[in-house]
């Protein structure tokens, strides 16, 4: 198949928003909305490293919109546009086509067109997508505005999709933690419902604690984190237990929600926000002026290893 054929019979879709000029010309030409500030993100998702070889096609479609999506719900903005950088050994057409369903039904969700890319053959499997979305002045959240005092909340169940990771590759692709994995929910709604009113966010990729760290690391504070506030999910905790569980929530990584704080005056209509979109968000500690992350169990501190995943750790890891 001719790389422009390619294109046309599994990328090129026509419309999107303020799209004026979309694939086919040397590059896309958009309208931002009057007055918005542009957010650009990109993610790169490698094949064996980023996602089991075996996914099916369409959830690594899915996938590579939605972990982008969800960079744009940590900021608070509305997404727009992508862009899709795409390396594979050959042109398979059963892949590309189920490829191409899960990435147009994630972006979909968000009403976001894909306006322009690069396809090259390599020796395995690259896909980069780059998002673009807008925020108005000064509404955008960032991991730098959290102060002692504000309290730290977490969306959804984390944990599930770590947990979901093992079961797909021992084959259990329909179990329900699998499905989290396989389609994590972007926390766009919610993220722009709080834009303005939380003080800081960053969304859940690596393991809450790995990223909550990165988020008090760029606030220049600290935080203790109740180890019995976490929100567990049933499924989850029937899958493997208390303990496991908890391992799951505080270091697992995929799980693509938002680790989100407000100070304790803007609480209420914090909550209220989180609570016109739908999303259940769960208090789960506190941030203070000590610059570490401390985890305590019903008030006594507690010891967890709180790595992340990693990329570069250790003989032979995996590069970004
Ligand atoms: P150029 O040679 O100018 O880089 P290409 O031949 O790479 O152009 O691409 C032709 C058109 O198709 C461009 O508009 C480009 O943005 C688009 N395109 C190429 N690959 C993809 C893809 N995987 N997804 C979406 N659009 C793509
Ligand atoms: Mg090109």
């Amino acid at each position: 198949m001719h790389e422009f054929e390619l294109i046309e019979r599994y990328f090129q879709r026509s419309g999107g928003q303020g799209v004026v000029l979309g694939i086919g010309d040397d590059g896309a030409v958009l309208d931002l909305p009057a007055g918005q500030q542009l957010i650009a993100v990109v993610d790169t998702l490698v094949a064996g490293v980023h996602y089991p070889r075996d996914l099916d096609a369409a959830d690594i479609g899915y996938r590579a919109v939605a972990v982008n999506l969800s960079d744009i719900a940590a900021m608070g903005g509305v997404p727009c546009w992508m862009t899709l950088a795409l390396t594979m050994p050959a042109a398979n057409d059963a892949w590309l086509n189920g490829f191409s369903a899960g990435l147009f039904a994630a972006a979909a969700e968000f009403d976001v067109a894909l306006v322009g890319g690069d396809t090259t053959a390599g020796s395995d499997t690259v896909i980069s997508v780059q998002l673009l979305g807008h925020v108005a002045p000064g509404q955008c959240l960032t991991r730098a505005g959290c102060r002692p005092g504000d309290r730290v909340y977490v969306s959804g169940t984390p944990g599930d999709a770590a947990a979901g990771l093992e079961l797909l590759q021992r084959g259990q692709k329909d179990h329900v933690l699998a499905q989290r994995f396989r389609r994590p929910a972007a926390r766009v709604a919610l993220g722009q419902a709080v834009a303005g009113i939380a003080s800081a966010a960053i969304d859940v990729s690596d393991g809450l604690c790995a990223d909550l760290q990165r988020l008090l690391q760029a606030s220049g504070c600290g935080a203790t984190l109740e180890q019995e506030c976490l929100p567990l999910s049933a499924a989850l905790l029937e899958q493997c237990g208390a303990a496991e569980a908890l391992r799951f929530a505080l270091t697992g990584g995929d799980d693509y929600e938002l680790l989100l704080t407000v100070s304790a005056a803007a609480e209420a209509a914090f909550l209220k926000a989180a609570n016109s979109c739908g999303v259940k968000v769960t208090r789960i500690g506190t941030a203070d002026s000590r610059r570490e992350l401390r985890v305590t169990r019903d008030g006594r501190p507690t010891r967890i290893d709180m790595a992340g995943y990693r990329h570069f750790d250790g003989p032979g890891g995996a590069a970004e």
